[in-house]
């Protein structure tokens, strides 16, 4: 199931929601090492409020969620990326009047970081060309696709061992979007980086995914391999427009 072995995500019988509305309700799933995960849904189905959840942002009403054999449900989102766990918010929420190189040190300041952070800077920088081409820029003039990519960039230079990545191709051409996710499959594959990717772009996701689930209204609806899903006529038609 995963290719190095390990399952290092693990979410079990998840409740979460905001103040009296739940939202999640009873989600079961997990990743395996080196993995890309996706978790596709429509608009409102609860794909963010799960990021939230796993990254420690909001503190689940139910159920438990292990990274690494470790119980982190309750654990607060500071804690998290001296763990190994990064998170890029939808829409990256970048420090727009910092540069791009000033952006990526940021990344680079949890203590699992600090002592590579140039060469790791250099890395991303020939991982992703045009952020070394714009290195100098303010993060707030990028384009939408760049910007996503430097929030991935800046996620990874803490070198960790699972990437949540909410909702990446929000505002990006199809182009983009597709350069996007490309650029994601060969960090994963490049540094044995397990990825949790909820998307609306459920084709898209689906191809760079090697397992997917199907969340409806804060219920996993449908899981499996992601070609068996992304060949499934009710998937294709319900979120496919096929
Ligand atoms: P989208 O693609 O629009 O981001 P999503 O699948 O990520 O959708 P969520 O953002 O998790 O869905 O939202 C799930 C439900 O929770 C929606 O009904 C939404 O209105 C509600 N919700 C989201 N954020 C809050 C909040 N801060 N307070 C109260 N309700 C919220």
């Amino acid at each position: 199931m995963s290719p190095n072995g390990g399952t290092l995500l693990k979410v079990e019988n998840l409740d979460a929601g905001y103040g009296v509305v739940p939202v999640l309700r009873g989600v079961t799933l997990e990743a395996g090492r080196g993995e890309i995960i996706a978790v596709v849904g429509a608009n409102g189905a609860g794909k963010t409020t799960l990021m939230s959840a796993i990254g420690g942002l909001i503190t689940p009403t139910g159920g438990k969620i292990f990274f690494n054999g470790q119980d982190i449900t309750a654990m607060p989102a500071h804690a998290k990326p001296d763990l190994g766990l990064a998170m890029v918010p939808e829409g990256g929420r970048l420090f727009p009047f910092m540069t791009v190189r000033e952006n990526l040190e940021l990344g680079g300041y949890a203590r699992r970081a600090r002592t590579t952070s140039a060469a790791r800077i250099d890395e991303m920088m020939e991982l992703f060309p045009i952020l070394g081409e714009r290195r100098d820029q303010l993060a707030g003039k990028l384009s939408g696709g760049e910007r996503q990519m430097c929030a991935i960039a800046r996620a990874a230079m803490s070198r960790p061992s699972l990437l949540l990545l909410d909702e990446p191709s929000v505002g990006l051409s199809p182009l983009m979007a597709e350069r996007v996710f490309d650029i994601v499959r060969e960090l994963a594959v490049r540094e044995g980086l397990t990825v949790l990717l909820v998307e609306q772009k459920v084709a898209e996701a689906l191809e760079i995914a090697s397992r997917a689930y199907v969340l409806d209204h804060g219920h996993i609806v449908r899981s499996g391999p992601a070609n068996v899903l992304s060949a499934d006529k009710a998937i294709q038609e319900t979120y496919m427009g096929l």
